[in-house]
């Protein structure tokens, strides 16, 4: 191969190496912004529930929790969805992930650090 064939070669690697990346930047930057949605979901949620529980409180002086159920449902629900998207952003990003202990490990690491759980080969 000559020096110029190689040199395009690689150019073309290159190019073709960072249209992944920038790919990659993409799909991770549209996963952050349906995680912003969802804690934004999350804040209103909050709010309303806080209302709720305030206009209760200064009338009545109980609420039960029944009262607030579907609330709490649907925060847990967007809370079970940012988990998924977070995962999904460090899939991408190859960092493993141990989902017992909740935190990142090495890239090369197979077990947790911390409880051992196997995390991929
Ligand atoms: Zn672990």
């Amino acid at each position: 191969m000559s020096f110029i064939d190689k040199l395009s070669s690689s150019v073309s690697d290159t190019a073709k190496s960072l249209g992944k990346k920038s790919n990659e930047l993409m799909e991770i930057s549209k996963l952050n912004v349906s995680i912003r949605k969802r804690e934004e979901e999350i804040l209103k949620l909050f709010e309303e529930l806080g209302q709720y529980v305030y206009g209760r409180l200064k009338r009545l002086n109980y609420i039960s929790k029944s009262e607030a159920e579907a609330t709490i449902i649907a925060i847990e629900k967007l809370e079970e969805e940012i988990k998924t998207l977070e995962k999904l952003i460090l899939n991408i990003k190859k960092i493993k992930y141990c989902s017992d202990c909740e935190i990142e490990a090495d890239d090369d690491a197979r077990y947790c650090p911390t409880c051992g759980k196997y995390i991929g080969g």
